[in-house]
């Protein structure tokens, strides 16, 4: 398979447009039409994970954190990360690719995982970066295709509810359709020259507009008629809100020591520091994978008591405490890590012709999927 194919399912899962800000996402190094038989995904590209892709025969790594995240200004072999890194992937042709804050936002990303490290129930985003915006397609259609229209635009992402309890939503209703093929056209029903009318029916589904271009070309590729018929309308109701962090409700109150052992346990990790009320119970919880103490704020008027996050600066322990807040540093790498790896689980089952691997930041090969 190509590298584009490869980038169209990490767009899949991790979708560009929810990235935050102007962060760099998708392909950072490498050619589109580069063939990929063997992928690694990392937390970071590192020498060791690059290391480790050229013993594996990988032609393609996807990590979490961009390589590439500052303008390179040089590609010296001598100076500071990541330009000799990325200059290695680019001798190696092997192509680096990341998605970042787009998967720490996306359903099922970075911090959906570590809300579920942490058993977290009632899940919903901390801070709200993007409210989708959806569009309706109309799409006029011979019987016959009935289902298969509806598939392709199903499976391209349509008909999604926001509440994410519900998919494959449509609505059909039952006409008249009418036309007149012009010369030099191929009809799929009817003559050149006559005016046609045939029973159509028009479909009609829900779509958010960063699935919309995928789901139009998914309905056109599936579509018999040499003209295809459609309608997209922009809504005023939006869908599901996005957003950096989660907060939940653990399934039953803990002190905050037990917190802070549940926490080490749930992701695998000793040195979580924890500073703020030692008093309080903890059942609402607030957590931001990576560096996301900036979001401590948020989980203040969310109603959390305790955040989990990392990163933390002393003065951000000083002003949480201060705030009634317990705040724990569980490590970045701790608190991103389970979400990478669930990338490179999500893309192995998107990807089943691809040997993936995910590798931890000194190269060594944690999991493999066939
Ligand atoms: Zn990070």
């Amino acid at each position: 398979m190509k590298v584009s194919q490869v980038l169209d399912a990490l767009d899949f899962i991790a979708p560009p447009y929810l990235k935050y800000g102007n962060d760099p996402t998708g392909l950072l190094i490498g050619d589109p039409e580069a063939e990929v038989t063997s992928l690694a995904v990392a937390l970071d590209v590192t020498t060791a994970v690059v290391q480790a892709a050229k013993e594996r025969q990988a032609q393609m790594i996807i990590a979490h954190h961009p390589l590439i995240y500052h303008p390179l200004k040089s590609l010296r072999m001598d100076a500071a990360f990541p330009a000799p890194v990325a200059l290695e992937c680019a001798r190696q042709s092997i192509a680096v690719a990341c998605a970042h804050t787009n998967w720490d936002i996306a359903p099922g990303g970075v911090n959906d995982v570590l809300a579920h490290r942490l058993e977290l129930q009632d899940v919903r985003p901390l801070h709200i970066t993007d409210r989708e915006p959806l569009v309706k397609i109309a799409v006029y259609i011979t019987p016959e295709y009935h289902d298969v229209i509806f598939d392709a635009m199903s499976v391209a992402g349509a008909g999604e509810i926001a509440s994410s309890k519900y998919d494959r939503c449509g609505f059909w209703s039952t006409g008249k359709g009418t036309f007149r093929a012009l010369p030099g056209a191929t009809p799929f029903v009817g003559a050149v020259g006559r005016q046609e009318t045939a029973s159509e029916e028009r479909l009609e589904m829900i779509c958010s507009e960063g699935r919309f271009p995928a789901v139009i070309a998914a309905m056109r590729k599936a579509h018999p008629y040499e003209e295809v018929a459609y309608d997209v309308y922009p809504l005023r109701n939006t869908g599901s809100e996005f957003g950096l962090g989660r907060v939940g409700v653990l399934p039953e109150a803990m002190t905050p020591d037990d917190f802070l052992r549940h926490v080490r346990k749930g992701l695998d990790y000793d040195a979580v520091r924890m500073g703020g009320p030692q008093t309080r119970m903890v059942k609402m919880v607030a957590v931001g994978g990576g560096a996301c103490a900036e979001f401590a704020p948020d989980a203040i008027a969310a109603g959390a008591d305790a955040y989990v996050t990392s990163d933390v600066r002393h003065h951000e322990f000083v002003d949480a405490a201060e705030r009634g807040l317990l705040l724990l540093d569980a490590g970045h790498s701790a608190t991103e890590t389970p979400g990478t790896e669930e990338l490179a689980r999500r893309l192995a089952s998107s990807l089943p012709s691809l040997a993936v691997s995910f590798h931890a930041p000194d190269g060594d090969t944690r999991n493999e999927y066939a």
